[in-house]
């Protein structure tokens, strides 16, 4: 069988291997024992041109494994550094990811490679959690089955809900053990991005002040990400303000679905917008701007509320990396743009959850009126939007979701009349709301449930997670235990960051 990995190009590897080696390091990864598949991914496979065949060939399950490579393969890690907390880290690097190449997707309707494909539509394909490299520090280089299907999972629940992220091909679980609070089994994720590039990869050679690897860098980036933009005078620029308005958008949709990333850290933001590296992420439950997933976080700094001017926060260190490229004028006029176009962004969607046609002005009571209503309740933020569009005043579902009913009517007066000065009819409103405002996200429980079936060796929880979450606004009958409000024991769990 002729595997997709045959068809694999290498335009990092060729593009700076010539430079001594400083932007990456040539890698192997280290077998897993006995490793089987737990989830494959068939409509990113599709997606990608990739024969579902080959998806459960063993030669895939040997490559994700580690222990098949063929001379098409020249695994790399990329090195980074970064701010973490707000602090900068020094070099970081894949400490336990490599890039096996980069794949070009085949045109469907006659499986041509066209030329520009060849060159500008590559996805990585990545190998998460295959053991050390040079940039693993004291680590294993290993990633943990819990925390690896935490990754496969929300990383196509994201893209089901609409928004910029890295997506998972495959999900193996072994033999191999794992030490973390407790021994656990090693695990890897086939990762698939446009771009692996962090803001923490342009910081990492403006602070070790190389111009010249900054300006490779980001011509690496326009030539594989943005070939529109490789003959302007200021095509530096226009690189960095789409930085600055995907990653106000990628926000602005993160809060909209009640999504804490939890680790903002700048080497953990792409340089194309996407959302990557799922660590302790959570979904608001019950909705509470001040909500803190990750247990480690013991200021609060990457709350959910304050994902919005982190985004701008990491967006100002990318700018101060990129001085030696774009003149300050110029970088501040992009980072001006970021909080008028994520108020844009944020507004026009909450607009649509509501099932407005179109933002007004006048909308931003409504809107905050009801945040307040939602926080002060404690009323759970997924089924409440998800409830909403058969609200009427004959249905009390929604209302009955409120302890403090005269509020809820107070603003439910003040909605109808809104809803009312629109002329489309209900059934089509209520269509629409229906196909924006989820009926299942990745909660907790949900994803812990999925992980203690797999390490008794059940994988069918994982399987029909991922089924439901990569069309999180459709009805699947075969979930409805995971519509409801979470159990009680929910709320006890803690996510570790280990991982
Ligand atoms: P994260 O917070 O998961 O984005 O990771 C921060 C840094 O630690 C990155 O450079 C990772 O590659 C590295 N890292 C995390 N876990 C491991 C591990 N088990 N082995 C080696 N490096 C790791
Ligand atoms: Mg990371």
């Amino acid at each position: 069988m002729t595997l997709f990995i045959d068809r694999l190009q290498h335009s990092f590897f060729d593009q700076f291997r010539g430079q001594g080696d400083q932007h990456f390091s040539p890698v192997m990864p280290s077998r897993l024992d006995d490793p089987v598949m737990v989830s494959s991914n068939a409509l990113l496979a599709e997606e990608l041109g990739i024969d579902p065949a080959e998806l459960n060939s063993p030669e895939l399950l040997e490559l994700m494994g580690g222990s098949f490579m063929t001379a098409n393969i020249k695994p790399i890690a990329l090195v980074y550094s970064g701010h973490q907390f707000g602090v900068w880290a020094g070099q970081l690097g894949d400490g336990r990811a490599m890039t096996l190449g980069e794949l070009p997707v085949l045109d469907p309707k006659d499986n041509s490679l066209s030329e520009k494909d060849r060159k500008h539509q590559l996805w990585d394909i990545q190998l998460k959690g295959a053991g050390p490299t040079p940039y693993s520090r004291f680590a294993d280089g290993r990633a943990v089955l819990r925390s690896s299907i935490r990754e496969y999972l929300c990383s196509e629940a994201m893209h089901g809900l609409g928004i910029a992220t890295t997506r998972a091909l495959c999900l193996l679980d072994s033999k191999t053990q794992v030490y973390r609070e407790e021994i656990e089994s090693g695990a890897t994720v086939c990762r698939v991005a446009k771009s692996h590039i962090r803001f923490g990869s342009f910081e990492h050679f403006h602070y070790r002040n190389q111009p010249e690897a900054v300006k490779a860098m980001a011509d690496y980036v326009i030539e594989r990400n943005f070939p529109q933009w490789a003959d302007a005078d200021n095509k530096y620029f226009l690189m960095f303000e789409n930085c600055v308005f995907k990653t106000a958008r990628m926000i602005a949709q993160w809060q909209s679905v009640g999504f804490n990333h939890g680790v903002m850290n700048t080497d953990n933001m792409s340089i194309i917008g996407d959302t990557i590296d799922y660590g302790p992420f959570g979904f608001l439950d019950a909705y509470d701007p001040e909500h803190i997933c990750n247990h480690s976080d013991n200021q609060g700094r990457y709350s959910f509320k304050n994902q919005p001017s982190i985004g701008l926060w990491n967006l100002n260190a990318l700018a101060t990396s990129l001085t030696s490229l774009i003149s300050n004028e110029e970088l501040i006029d992009a980072l001006k743009q970021y909080e008028p176009e994520y108020l844009k962004q944020y507004r026009q969607i909450m607009a649509e959850k509501l099932g407005l046609e179109e933002y007004q002005p006048e909308d931003e009571s409504l809107i905050n009126q009801l945040m307040e209503l939602l926080q002060r309740n404690n009323v759970d933020y997924t089924i409440f939007f998800r409830s909403l569009s058969q609200y009427s005043e004959a249905n009390q579902r929604v209302r009955d979701q409120f302890i403090d009913r005269d509020g809820f009517d107070q603003w439910a007066q003040n909605y109808s009349a809104r809803l009312a000065k629109q002329s489309i009819s209900d059934a089509s409103r209520q269509q629409k709301m229906n196909a924006i405002n989820p009926k299942y996200v990745l909660r907790n429980y949900m994803a812990q449930a999925a992980i203690e079936a797999a390490q008794q060796g059940d994988y069918r929880e994982v399987n029909l997670l991922l089924n439901v979450l990569q069309s999180p606004c459709d009805e699947h009958p075969e979930a409805e235990k995971y519509a409801g409000l979470p159990p009680d024991w929910a709320e006890k769990l803690s996510v570790s960051c280990s991982s």
